[in-house]
């Protein structure tokens, strides 16, 4: 049996319980050595073999599973943050469906959501913005016409770009472009919930040039939108004049 686990996005407490079970169990574990914190493993056992996926191709993963599977071990496929989100996960299941392996996915904390803790933000605010568009600029991995980032940007909801903090000029350029207000209002999350996590608060405009003056140009996640800024409506939920299912609001 393979397990595919979300790690979270580093911190080695925001692994899920589950998750954590998983890798105390683990005969192999396989895990995404560029972004995991190498610290979860503290929770394998001492006679689990490890690999790092960052030195491996699909084939060879794919190798270490069904030699593992031909013993009848247990083997844990830890990656990054949540494993749906650019995980590359689906060429793995896939394969596995084809050779009869049988598989299970434990979610994980995504590095988007350990960003939005740590600049102690809420990405939907009434009036602001309702939707977040999870994307990234287009790097070597091509991204259909349709969701370009200067198209997505026209939407001016709250943008988290992934894998795109080495194009910091492309991605200003895009967002310009789409119609984002040069001053709209930018974070940029290095290592969100690691030891070493950096925050840039700054504009579309400076994006660039700020992220050079911090020497970020990985591992990091872009933000945009005026959810960074201080202008919104309350809730309705909690509204004292609102009635909802469990609670009755007061007459105006
Ligand atoms: N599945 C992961 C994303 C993997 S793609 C998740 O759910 O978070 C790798 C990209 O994720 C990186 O290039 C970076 O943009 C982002 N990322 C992953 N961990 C991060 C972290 N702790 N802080 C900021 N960005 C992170």
């Amino acid at each position: 049996m393979v397990h595919f686990v979300g790690a979270g996005p580093g911190a080695e407490d925001l692994i899920t319980l589950r998750g954590m079970k998983l890798i105390e169990k683990a005969d192999v574990i396989i895990y995404a050595g560029s972004l995991v914190n190498p610290g979860l493993l503290k929770y394998a056992k001492k006679e689990a073999e490890i690999h790092n996926s960052a030195y491996m191709t699909l084939e060879e993963v794919i190798d270490v599973i069904e030699r593992a599977e031909e013993k009848g071990l247990d083997t844990v496929r830890l990656h990054t943050g949540d494993p749906s989100i650019y995980g590359a996960i689906r060429e793995q299941m896939d394969i596995l469906k084809e050779k009869g392996i049988g598989f299970d996915i434990c979610p994980g904390v995504s590095s988007f959501c350990g960003a939005a803790a740590s600049l102690k933000i809420e990405y939907t605010l009434p009036e602001v913005s309702q939707s977040v568009i999870i994307t990234r600029e287009e790097g070597r991995t091509h991204v259909p016409e349709k969701e370009k980032l200067s198209l997505l940007a026209s939407h001016q909801a709250t943008m988290v770009l992934f894998l795109s903090s080495g194009m910091a000029e492309k991605v200003r350029e895009s967002l310009i472009t789409g119609g984002y207000d040069k001053n709209t209002p930018v974070a940029v999350v290095y290592k969100a919930t690691w030891d070493d996590e950096k925050i840039i608060n700054t504009t579309v405009d400076d994006l660039p040039v700020d992220m050079e003056k911090e020497g970020i140009n990985k591992t990091a996640l872009i933000i945009v939108g005026n959810v960074l800024g201080n202008t919104y409506e309350r809730s309705k939920l909690y509204d004292p004049y609102f009635t909802t299912e469990f609670r009755k609001g007061k007459e105006k």
